[in-house]
């Protein structure tokens, strides 16, 4: 193949598509890609000599925007119209974000509705699919510049807790900024990627990604083995990163200085400071600034102490962590940190000592998850070995069955991408249709759990109940996307639908739901057992019904009266909602009319076989 190599510092061009690796991250934001000549990863850097795009969108009057260091300036000039966070509200409604509205400076429209949430700038609304798209958009010119060739195409990352509604939401965020996204992939696995952990074949190991950005803590424990990632676990906290050590060093100075802490434009003043202060003191022992001309100072062992119960929140995580991995601390191999936070030294030192092993830290920490996604773009454009990345579901998947119960296709934790297929039948005679109704969680019934999508399946040929063959296959593609498919396997009537869920589980809803799970696991089995027995009952009757009308003829009188009074009961036994009472009176119903059931059935056996041949 006659490859055009690309020289990064003279811009010379090359013909092959290149696939860039993107971190859209909640604070900062960047691209990069592995390097045609050295095959290693680098971020991409603009003349300015900076890699990092700060994840903020501003607005002006005519609605000009602006991305990243231009707009992080305006945050505090015009707090109204300037987005920062906008990966918080990603595929979600604004009853997801509602306890948080308070943190957003901005306008996020409060219609307490299921409906996607937008944010409000002036006379505008946007969605967070928009604003993220205007950051990528951003990103892709910047790398369009430097390397000079048109990008069009892209692996990006997502955290490792994204859900279904999240992960689209950015796909479709990468098809505004008219990025062919080839794969979302979770920033831990990106960040083992760019170590070239789990490279080799045959290799096994269990990682630990520590992250803490800006805003948001996450701590996943990973397994690599043949080179096919897993995620064991993920824990964390959503607002928990440097934000709240720039707060902590605020608040202290404010206290110093006697300015009030509800002074928002001076303590906002002060975090600016602050975040400085932090930077230096992570290669320095002291700081001294000044604050509207009064001197500030800050030693290392104070930031220190101000930010230890803010470290020691991180290292609880790791500990929950672990156990929901079901992993020892000695098991694991390797430590990747990850997040600009992680610069600060006395974090490395509490994640060193926390699991007794040095770390690797040798990429920029800010990086390592845009690297990681670069080496992943290189193996999808096939110039790396084959390496599958596999991710799991968070939730169970399933449809909903008869009497209203969740019937699990694929289980919670279950490896992606994933394709699972079974088969249904029809409940009555003659029917034409099929209602498909998909659900998210682990509870026994649906209406405890979360409808995704519905759809019917139609134009099934007249047969009698039961002889339809629908198969219904559940596909998750390697983005973590599910597709449901129908079909009636004797007639090939089909019907499908991507599930683009209308809005997202945070994660705090995700542990609600396995947790529900479990505290009404027992309550769960017992209704799950009652709607079993109650169907089948109401089944045999049912058919026991259509049975005397149509063979009326061959029955006696005695049998027929007989059968309508242990009918009668078991109608009342379903009324009762005793499982054991039902499943009684069933069996009874069934002993009555065994008899004349085998005499009739042996009668029209022998009807059918007269005057043919036994073969
Ligand atoms: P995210 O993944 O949330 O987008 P990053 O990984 O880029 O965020 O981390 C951003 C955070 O890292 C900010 O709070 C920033 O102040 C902090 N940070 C960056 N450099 C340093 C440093 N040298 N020392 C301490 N903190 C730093
Ligand atoms: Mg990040």
């Amino acid at each position: 193949m006659g490859k055009v190599a690309i020289n990064i510092a003279t811009g010379s061009l090359q013909t092959e598509d290149i696939i860039v690796g993107i971190d859209l991250g909640t604070t900062n934001s960047l691209v990069a890609i592995v390097r045609e000549d050295s095959q290693q990863p680098i971020a991409l850097k603009e003349t300015d000599g900076l890699t990092l795009v700060p994840s903020i969108v501003h607005f002006d009057e005519y609605n000009n925007i602006t991305v990243g260091n231009p707009a992080k300036d305006m945050l505090l000039k015009q707090p109204e119209r300037t987005i920062y966070s906008a990966k918080r509200l990603m595929g979600k409604s604004y009853k997801d974000v509602s306890k948080e509205a308070g943190f957003f400076s901005y306008n996020v429209i409060d219609d307490d509705t299921d409906s996607l949430v937008k944010v409000q700038i002036g006379d505008k609304f946007y969605s967070p699919i928009e604003l993220s798209s205007a950051i990528l958009s951003e990103l892709k010119k910047r790398a369009e510049h430097i390397l000079k060739v048109n990008i069009s195409k892209a692996v990006i990352t997502v955290p490792a807790y994204f859900n279904d509604a999240q992960r689209q939401a950015t796909r479709d965020a990468g098809r505004l900024a008219g990025l062919d996204v080839l794969r979302i992939i979770n920033e831990p696995t990106a960040a083992s990627l760019a170590y070239g952990l789990g490279a080799k074949a045959n290799e096994e190991k269990t990682i630990a990604v520590y992250d803490l950005g800006g805003g948001t803590f996450d701590v996943s424990i990973l397994t690599i083995s043949n080179g096919i990632f897993e995620v064991l676990s993920t824990n964390g906290d959503t607002y928990l990163g440097g934000d709240d050590m720039d707060r902590a060093i605020a608040n202290y100075w404010s206290e110093e200085l006697g300015i009030p802490a509800d002074d928002k434009m001076a303590m906002q003043h002060l975090r600016v400071t602050a975040e400085a202060a932090k930077k230096h003191l992570s290669k320095n022992d002291g700081f001294e600034g000044e604050i509207s001309g009064k001197k500030v100072t800050l030693s290392r062992d104070k930031f220190n102490e101000l930010v230890q119960p803010l470290i020691d929140r991180t290292i609880t995580a790791c500990k929950n962590a672990l156990k929901d991995a079901g992993i020892a601390k000695d098991k694991i191999d390797a430590v990747v940190m990850v997040g600009g936070s992680t610069r600060v030294p006395i974090v490395k030192e509490s994640v060193k000592s926390f699991f007794e092993k040095d770390v690797f830290d040798d990429l920029n920490p800010d990086e390592v998850v845009a690297l990681g996604a670069a080496v992943q773009a290189d193996i999808l454009a096939g110039k790396n070995t084959d390496m599958l990345l596999l991710d799991v579901t968070p939730l169970s998947l399933g449809i909903e069955t008869m009497g209203g119960l969740m019937d699990v296709l694929i289980p919670r934790n279950s490896k992606i991408p994933n394709k699972i297929a079974r088969q249904y039948t029809t409940q009555k005679d003659g029917q034409s249709g099929m209602r498909i109704s998909v659900f998210q969680g682990e509870r026994d019934l649906v209406k405890d759990n979360r409808k995704l999508a519905e759809f019917n399946l139609t134009g099934i040929p007249g047969m009698p109940a039961g002889l339809p063959k629908v198969e219904v296959t559940f596909l998750i593609d390697a983005d973590g996307i599910l597709r449901v498919s129908a079909k009636e396997l004797r007639s090939g009537v089909a019907q499908s639908i991507d599930v683009k869920p209308q809005y997202g589980l945070t994660d705090e809803e995700v542990e609600k739901m396995l947790l529900d799970s479990l505290t009404h696991a027992k309550e769960d089995i017992g209704t799950r057992a009652l709607v079993e027995a109650s169907t089948e009952a109401k089944q045999m009757l049912d058919t026991t019904e259509k049975f005397i009308s149509k063979h009326s003829d061959s029955l006696s009188e005695e049998e027929i009266a007989a059968t309508r009074k242990q009918m009668a009961v078991l109608a009342a036994a379903i009324n009762g909602q005793d499982k054991d009472k039902i499943q009684q009176e069933t069996e009874q119903l069934n002993d009555v009319s065994r008899p004349y059931a085998e005499r009739v059935m042996e009668g029209a056996l022998k009807d059918a076989m007269k005057g043919k041949k036994v073969l």
